[in-house]
């Protein structure tokens, strides 16, 4: 497809809007990207023409729903190369896919001593449930630092497992650098100790095509609000294999086979994993954002943001009282810095003032923020539909924000 960007950014409508009486210029994509009406008008649709709930219903509108529903389960596991849809599992979002595996492989196989390794670069929520499941069941948490520049030091993994080490888990790319993790590496390295290996892929699936098989990673997770889906969905990739051995996360309807007070006979795949009422249309739309993602490709994505990235990185660094913080060889649209002696919070309350959206803070990433002695950056992260005259709006306002603030 040809990459029109005028045509794209009519796709989005909240792109296309003021605010403070200034055109929108939202660079707050890693938080969560915006939607294409396509997605919108899945939603609609659903809501006005196919509400129902599904896998239970005999009549017509919860066949259409149940229909829909996994016809997506198929395309995410095409999306992904998964073996097949039994191990796509849809969860809240990329937190709840995290904190299953950490509840239900945590269950069954990590024990009193058992090691769990993750890096110093995870979000929040790739830290947060294995503290849990270490606190539960009294076992070690183990941390693989970063080097100066943002990535990951794979050449103390090797140090870090032993016989007891049960389960790595990592991020493909830093949502508070924008690093992008050798993965692949990774997997090799703790496969080759028969180490499964889990990775939170959330700020890697808008950007990034994902191959689990060729990945050969054990557990992939995202949010698909990331995506330019709706919030309230994310994916869960499981081999098989793990699938079966673990145990159900929640209990409910749906995941059951036969209840009985003695005895319950749990659903097989994918069903074991999702008890409850899904957020059917949720599900339904992430598969519209899908298809639009691959309707754009993500050769095109990829060249658009990193002429973003490329020209923001540079312009930025034309200030000698800004800092870029994370400078890794590999990494995708997100630039976080700090300009000298302003708080990043001031700084974005005034680039908002401007009309520009950006985040402020740790990112969900505190560790990341001690390890370079930060109390906070301020990020700019680009999608495709961003613009150079965007990155014009934003260096005028930085110029502004800099004569207010000194
Ligand atoms: N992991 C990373 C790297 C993230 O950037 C985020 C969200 O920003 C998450 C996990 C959690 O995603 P969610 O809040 O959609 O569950």
């Amino acid at each position: 497809m040809e990459f029109d960007i005028k045509a794209i950014r009519k796709d989005f409508p909240a792109l296309n809007q003021n605010v403070y009486n200034k055109p929108l210029v939202y660079l707050d994509n890693a938080a969560t990207t915006q939607k294409p009406q396509c997605v919108i008008d899945a939603i609609t649709n659903y809501y006005s023409k196919q509400n129902s709930n599904i896998h239970r219903g005999t009549h017509y509108l919860s066949q259409q729903s149940t229909y829909a529903y996994e016809e997506t389960r198929k395309n995410v596991a095409l999306f992904l190369n998964a073996d097949n849809e039994k191990e796509i599992i849809f969860t809240k979002g990329c937190t709840d896919s995290i904190n299953l595996v950490a509840s239900s492989f945590g269950k069954k196989f990590i024990k009193k001593g058992d090691e769990i390794i993750i890096s110093a670069l995870e979000h929040h929520s790739n830290i947060v449930p294995w503290q849990i499941l270490r606190d539960d069941k009294n076992a070690v948490l183990k941390v693989i630092p970063i080097t100066n520049n943002g990535e990951i030091d794979i050449y103390k993994l090797n140090d870090l497992i032993t016989p007891a080490t049960k389960i790595i888990a990592i991020n493909h790319v830093s949502n508070s650098l924008g690093t992008i993790n050798d993965i692949k590496k990774i997997i090799k390295i703790a496969h080759s100790y028969n180490i499964p290996v889990l990775i939170d892929g959330a700020q890697a699936i808008p950007h990034i095509p994902v191959n689990v098989k060729e990945l050969d990673c054990d557990f992939y997770c995202f949010s698909g609000h990331k995506i330019y889906a709706p919030m309230g969905v994310g994916v869960l990739y499981a081999k098989e294999k793990w699938l079966e051995e673990m145990p159900p996360y929640q209990g409910g309807g749906e995941m059951i086979k036969n209840v009985t007070f003695d005895k319950t006979i749990y659903n097989e795949l994918p069903f074991k994993f999702e008890a409850g009422t899904p957020n059917a249309g949720g599900v339904i739309a992430l598969n519209e954002a899908l298809k639009y993602v691959l309707n754009i490709g993500y050769d095109n994505i990829a060249k658009q943001e990193n002429i973003l990235l490329k020209t923001a990185t540079e312009k930025l660094l034309q200030h000698d009282d800004i800092k870029i913080i994370g400078t890794p060889s590999l990494k995708t649209s997100i630039i976080s810095f700090v300009i000298n002696k302003m708080h990043h919070y001031d700084v974005g309350v005034i680039l908002d003032h401007y009309g520009i959206a950006v985040r402020t803070g740790h990112h969900c990433t505190q560790p990341v923020m001690d390890y370079y002695n930060l109390p906070g950056t301020v990020r700019i992260s680009f999608a495709f539909y961003n613009t150079l005259e965007e990155i014009d709006i934003l260096m005028f306002a930085i110029d502004k924000v800099k004569q207010m603030l000194s």
